[in-house]
């Protein structure tokens, strides 16, 4: 099949030709012919199959024919998070640039004046988060009575981030009589409610539908007590072939701490994650994608809207809260027919958790390797020096008056043991590489909610 068969308009066919793309993907091909025939649509597919232009390009040859009023807006893609937003906007800037359409964008966590001149102005297409959008809709800001079409990109995400209030207000303001698009990488009982609730007699278009990860990725598991996390990252960044690695953290300071502790290990990277300024988050993304910083750590969140192909590793330093997660992780590598390679590190914590994940996928992951050349009782013996170096200096820090005699006494007396540090140069809970240690387990609670 060509794109050309698809009824795309010209303009939009000779962008996608200078895109590079010759073959529609799956979804492209049978989601593109029933978004141009008017109908509302669900899609159901998995990041990386190029969904964002199954809807945007049957988008821009429908918006090709008009042109916005002053102030108002044509058609409007919701999506749960800035990268996202921004991701959107540059695929339909690329599938746009031979029509003369006006693209806005409006996302929180920076200045609301140039948004707000470009609702003034009116855009043909606006992508947006629904929070912002909902707080400059209600000062009065777009008119989206003429609103054509609404597209719910990641709609399982929005969901999970709580956006059903606001999508719903923001929903109230649009026309009854409209096209609305549901993209979702899976159709659960929540997101068929929502497609009752918002679209009408939808075609349902499912391409690749699958718990199972993107099958162009290899999986790796490593067997990895928490300590030794950093160590094995490390050696893995200096294996051929690891050439741009995306890092999985469960929290932003964990992420931040990966930083650190790879910088230390003379390994440059940034870091993702929703205590970044908009700006922060862009550079990071920027620089990774230009490749002259070829390692990014990020958070599960931040890391919805990362689209950058030729990623050759993803690794879950942190197996991922929601196991669906998993997927989503792993389809960042692999993306649009090249091949992967995903690592996932699993403490004797995360083993429930990926028996979870194995029956989620339908199948058996590989069994637990360890990583070729790596020294374990090596690594062990440095994480307890390490740990030992790490603790000095915030002891110092936090002493008062009469410290001195303090340090002396505690120089004096064994380290005392705390729950989940090393003593004794053994890991609490024994096993030759396990026993990630009790504080681990008390931390993994208190954060996850499960365990
Ligand atoms: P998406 O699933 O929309 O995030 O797209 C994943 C990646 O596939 C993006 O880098 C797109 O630029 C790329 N892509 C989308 N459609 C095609 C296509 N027909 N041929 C090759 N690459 C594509």
């Amino acid at each position: 099949m060509t794109f050309d068969k698809l009824g795309l308009h010209e303009s939009v066919l000779r962008a996608v030709a200078e895109a590079g793309y010759t073959v529609p993907t799956p979804i492209q091909g049978a989601a593109i012919p029933v978004v141009l025939s008017g109908v509302d649509v669900i899609g159901i597919a998995q990041t990386g199959t190029g969904k964002t232009a199954a809807f945007t390009l049957p988008l821009l040859t429908r918006l090709a024919k008009g042109k916005a009023e002053r102030g108002a807006v044509r058609a409007l893609i919701l999506a749960p998070t800035r990268e996202l937003v921004v991701q959107i906007e540059q695929n339909v800037r690329a599938y746009s640039r031979h029509l003369p359409l006006a693209v806005a964008i409006v996302y929180g966590g920076v200045g609301e004046r140039s948004q707000i001149s470009a609702l003034r102005a009116g855009c043909d297409l606006l992508v947006a988060t629904p929070g912002r959008l909902l707080d400059l809709a209600s000062q009065g800001h777009g008119d989206f009575r003429d609103c054509e079409v609404l597209v719910l990109d990641e709609a399982d995400r929005m969901l999970d981030m709580g956006f059903l209030p606001s999508i719903r207000r923001i929903v109230r303001g649009l026309p009854k009589d409209r096209q609305t698009l549901m993209f979702s990488a899976t159709l659960s009982k929540e997101i068929e409610q929502l497609t009752s609730e918002f679209q009408k007699s939808p075609k349902l278009v499912e391409v690749g539908r699958r718990s199972n990860p993107a099958e162009l990725v290899e999986q790796t598991l490593y067997e990895c007590p928490h300590n030794l996390k950093q160590a094995m990252l490390t050696h893995l960044l200096a294996q051929p072939g690891w050439d741009t690695v995306l890092v999985f953290s469960r929290t932003k300071h964990g992420a931040d701490r990966i930083c650190r502790k790879l910088a230390a290990a003379g390994v440059e990277s940034m870091a993702i994650h929703a205590n970044r300024s908009q700006s922060q988050r862009q550079r990071a993304l920027e620089s990774f994608k230009s490749g002259q910083v070829r390692v990014l750590v990020a958070t599960d969140i931040a890391s919805r809207g990362i689209d950058v192909d030729g990623i050759t590793h993803v690794v879950n330093f942190d197996f991922p809260d929601q196991l669906e997660d998993y997927v989503h992780r792993i389809g960042r590598t692999g993306r649009a027919g090249a091949t992967g390679k995903a690592v996932t590190f699993i403490t004797s914590e995360d083993r429930g958790d990926l028996r979870r994940l194995e029956r989620m996928v339908g199948k058996a992951l590989p069994p637990l390797q360890r990583p070729e050349g790596f020294n374990f009782e090596e690594a062990t013996r440095q994480a307890f020096s390490q740990k030992s170096e790490d603790t000095a200096p915030r002891q110092r820090h936090m002493r008062g008056p009469g410290h001195g005699r303090r340090e002396a006494e505690q120089k004096a007396r064994p380290p005392e043991r705390k729950p989940g540090q090393w003593h004794g140069g053994r890991p609490q809970g024994g096993g030759s590489s396990g026993g990630g240690g009790g504080g681990f387990l008390a931390r993994r609670s208190a954060g996850r909610g499960r365990s």
